[in-house]
C-alpha cells in the first residue's frame, strides 16, 4: 500500500467557506497527510467560520482573500513568503455567479454578470498562480483548480458556469506549460455534483445530482472524501509526471452517451 507523506510541505488552500466546501475537505487530507496549512477566507463574514474549522489543525496559518480586491492575492503570497518561506501545493476552489445567471435562459446573460463570474471563477487562477510560482518553483511545487463538465457539455442552469469552467479549463492547460518549465505542475479536477453552499444555488443541481447518481457507471454520487483523495494524489509526488490534465472525479459520468 502507498502512504502519500506531505510532512514538511506547505499547502495554500483558496475556497474555505464552511464546513461542506470542497476546499476544507481537501485541507484536511492534506493536514492528515502532514502538510502545513494556510488558509484563506473571502472576508470578515467568513472568518469566524476559517477559525472554528481550523481550530483541529497544526498552527495553522489564516490570510484574508477576496480575489476581486486589489492587491489581496499579493498581500497574501507575501505573507507566505515572510512567515513561512516557501510553498509547495495550492488549491484554488473558488467560484462564483450572480444568483439569477444560474437559472433560466443563456441568452439572458448580461455583460456585467458574465464579467463577475469570469472574473472570478476563471481569471482569479492566472495571478494566483502568477504570484505562487517564484515561491513554487524553489522546491518544484503542484496547483489544483476545481471544475465541472458543464465547460464540455450542456448542463441546463449551469449556464454562465460552463462558460467560466471551459475558460478556467484551459488557463490549467496554458498555465501547466508555462510554469513546466521549473518543474511545477498545474491541474484540474473535474468534481461530480456535491451539496455545498455554491451548488445548491444552481437551477437543476437536483436533477444533475439524480443523473448522475441513475447513469454514472458506478450508478452512485461521488462524495466530498472522492475529491479530496484525488487532490491529495494530485499533490503529492504520485502524481509527478501529470500535469495539464483534467481528471473526471465523477463515478466515470463524462464517458456516457446517454
Ligand atoms: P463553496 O461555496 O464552499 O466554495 C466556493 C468558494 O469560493 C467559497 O469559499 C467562497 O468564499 C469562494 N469565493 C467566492 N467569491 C470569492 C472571491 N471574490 N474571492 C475569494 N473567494 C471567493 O462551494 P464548493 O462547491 O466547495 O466550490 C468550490 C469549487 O468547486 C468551485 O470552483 C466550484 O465551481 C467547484 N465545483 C463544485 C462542484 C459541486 O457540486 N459542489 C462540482 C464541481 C466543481
Amino acid at each position: 500500500m502507498y502512504s502519500i507523506d506531505l510532512r514538511g510541505k506547505t499547502a495554500l488552500v483558496f475556497g474555505v467557506a464552511n464546513q461542506r466546501s470542497i476546499a476544507w475537505f481537501i485541507a484536511q487530507k492534506l493536514s492528515e497527510a502532514g502538510a502545513r496549512l494556510v488558509i484563506t477566507y473571502q472576508n470578515e463574514r467568513l472568518k469566524e467560520n476559517a477559525i472554528k474549522l481550523t481550530k483541529s489543525l497544526e498552527s495553522p496559518v489564516l490570510l484574508e482573500c477576496d480575489v476581486q480586491q486589489p492587491g489581496h492575492i499579493e498581500n497574501v503570497f507575501k505573507n507566505i513568503q515572510n512567515k513561512v518561506g516557501g510553498l509547495d501545493i495550492l488549491i484554488h476552489s473558488i467560484a462564483y455567479a450572480n444568483r439569477e445567471d444560474l437559472g433560466g435562459e443563456f441568452s439572458k446573460t448580461n455583460k456585467e454578470g458574465f464579467l463577475l463570474a469570469l472574473e472570478i471563477s476563471a481569471y482569479s487562477l492566472i495571478p494566483i498562480v502568477r504570484n505562487a510560482a517564484p515561491l513554487l518553483s524553489k522546491q518544484g511545487g503542484t496547483v489544483v483548480s476545481m471544475t465541472f463538465q458543464a465547460s464540455e457539455k450542456v448542463f441546463p442552469g449551469y449556464n454562465v458556469m460552463g462558460t467560466a469552467k471551459a475558460a478556467l479549463e484551459n488557463e490549467v492547460k496554458q498555465l501547466a506549460y508555462e510554469v513546466g518549465e521549473q518543474g511545477v505542475r498545474v491541474n484540474a479536477i473535474s468534481a461530480g455534483p456535491v451539496d455545498t453552499l455554491s451548488s445548491r444555488v444552481i437551477k437543476g443541481y437536483v436533477d444533475m445530482k439524480r443523473a448522475a447518481a441513475e447513469r454514472s457507471p458506478l450508478r452512485k454520487n461521488i462524495s466530498l472524501d472522492d475529491i479530496a483523495g484525488t487532490a491529495l494524489y494530485l499533490s503529492s509526488d504520485l502524481s509527478s509526471g501529470v500535469t495539464g490534465e483534467i481528471i473526471h472525479v465523477d463515478a466515470g459520468y463524462n464517458i456516457m452517451g446517454i
